[in-house]
């Protein structure tokens, strides 16, 4: 066993490419390699039997936990009935149909169809493409710029990478190179102005976005993409008032609003979309992770009546839309999301996570809040992060070669418990799967309390 533990270690150093990681740390064997071998409910185990609990719900997408068989049956049916059929030229399964009248079913109002992907940086392109090709069919062919937010996440592809408004996905990449404008995020704990309220940051971000769209002129700017709740970008939720003053401003100017809830969709909030949770009223929805709670990888564009209709008089100029993937509502991963939808209302996982999300975020608070470097703890429904600085008067970050984030998130780990070191500052994030309890959730806190004193006493 451990011999081919080994083996199998040797290979993944020289010939698997990781995502998001360091190639020449893992290359070099200078980073452990972790092969991950099962799991069960919030519990993964790697093959040398070690475990752990998630708190991350893999890349906060296990909503429903792991090894539920109801949705490893639904796939294990649907591949031995038809595996594959494409979903061109009005094709589909009774899974796709299923799928799409359930997802329209439990969406905010005022939606209409449902075009599927396999992941969210494609739902984004489709987003984008569904945009440009409606503002064509309007007939306002300048109307094409894209507004994002600084600390966004919205995928790694090139325009979906260039919505991304983090460093490390654009440096060295020649990003953002497409038509994408980037806006103030709404970051209240590290707003430039520390006399403002709620409220007034988030009138400070709406005029900003306004700034921008006059100093762009109106008639260019096409859409604006945003998170409910910013999650790559360090988890974190709008300030009060943020969304209704945002939507003031986009309806002025006749933009569109696409919502990305591949994080928020379907119960992280505590409810079924991050749009209900703070009347979000969008144009276009994305959706992926939780969709499938990453059984089988799907994402979706939901796309509101208003577009539809616009979509609609497009292939009546035009002819079929030309714009397709080969695994558009692939057979296998509706099914497997029409099992995970079901499970997640049979479960009660939607109210769970608000629940039992409010009661972890306040157990974590009360932990480390009054830490001497812990400057910000926060969240919204089973979400939550803990911001690390150096000094909690003026918020100063640590010096990033020292590395704190990654650093505790590895003392966390250490004490069996997964939490992610966030890509751009020191902040560790929360995202367990919704069908946490709160037994589990004292575990989480405890560990991490034990490793943030671990690593900054
Ligand atoms: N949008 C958001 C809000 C995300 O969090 C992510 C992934 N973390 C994406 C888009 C991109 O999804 P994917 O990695 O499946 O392409």
């Amino acid at each position: 066993m451990l011999e081919q533990s080994n083996e199998l270690a040797a290979w993944d150093r020289d010939h698997f490419f990781h995502p998001s990681t360091h190639m020449g740390a893992h290359a070099r064997g200078e980073m452990p390699n972790r092969i991950v071998a099962g799991g069960e409910g919030v519990t993964i185990w790697d093959n040398t039997g070690k475990k752990s609990i998630d708190a991350f719900a893999g890349l906060y997408c296990v909503n429903v936990g792991y090894g539920r068989q109801k949705i490893s049956d639904a796939i294990a049916e649907q591949a031995k009935n038809l595996a594959y059929y494409h979903a061109y030229v009005g094709h589909g399964t009774e899974a796709s149909i299923r799928l799409s009248k359930m997802i329209i079913d439990r969406a905010p109002k005022g939606m209409s169809r449902v075009y599927y992907g396999l992941s969210g940086s494609d739902a984004n392109e489709t987003n984008i493409k569904l945009i440009w090709y409606y503002n064509n069919v309007l007939g306002r062919p300048e109307k094409k710029k894209i507004i994002s937010r600084w600390r966004g996440y919205h995928g790694s592809g090139i325009m979906t990478g260039s919505l991304t408004g983090l460093a490390g996905f654009h440096n060295a990449f020649d990003l953002p190179r497409a038509p994408v404008l980037h806006t103030e995020a709404p970051y209240y704990y590290r707003r430039e102005d520390r006399s403002l309220s709620e409220e007034q940051f988030s009138q400070y971000c709406a005029d900003q976005l306004e700034k921008l769209i006059l100093a762009q002129g109106p008639e260019t700017i096409a859409a604006f993409i945003g998170e409910p709740v910013l999650g790559t970008g360090g988890i974190v939720p709008p300030p009060k008032g943020y969304w209704g003053k945002i939507q003031a401003v986009l309806k002025k100017y006749d933009i569109l609003l696409v919502a990305d809830e591949v994080v928020t969709g379907f119960g992280r909030l505590g409810s079924m979309f991050g749009s209900d949770h703070y009347g979000i009223e969008p144009d276009l929805i994305t959706i992926a992770k939780g969709l499938t709670s990453a059984y089988a990888p799907l994402s979706g564009v939901i796309v509101g009546e208003k577009m539809w209709k616009g979509l609609v008089q497009g292939s009546d100029k035009l002819g079929p839309i030309g714009h397709g993937w080969t695994y558009s509502a692939h057979p296998i991963c509706v099914a497997a999301g029409v099992a995970n939808l079901e499970l997640i209302d049979k479960m009660g996982l939607v109210k769970n996570a608000g629940e039992t999300g409010a009661y972890f975020r306040a157990e974590l608070a009360k932990a480390v809040a009054d830490h001497k470097n812990v400057g910000d703890v926060r969240g919204d429904g089973m979400l939550a992060a803990v911001e690390f600085v150096e000094d909690k008067d003026d918020r100063k970050f640590f010096d990033p070669a020292k590395k704190i984030g990654p650093q505790v998130s590895a003392a966390l780990l250490e004490r069996g418990v997964i939490g992610r070191a966030m890509p751009q500052g020191d902040i560790l994030g929360f995202a367990p799967p919704l069908c946490l309890t709160r037994a589990e959730a004292d575990v989480i806190v405890a560990k991490t309390a034990e490793a943030v004193k671990a690593v900054l006493g």
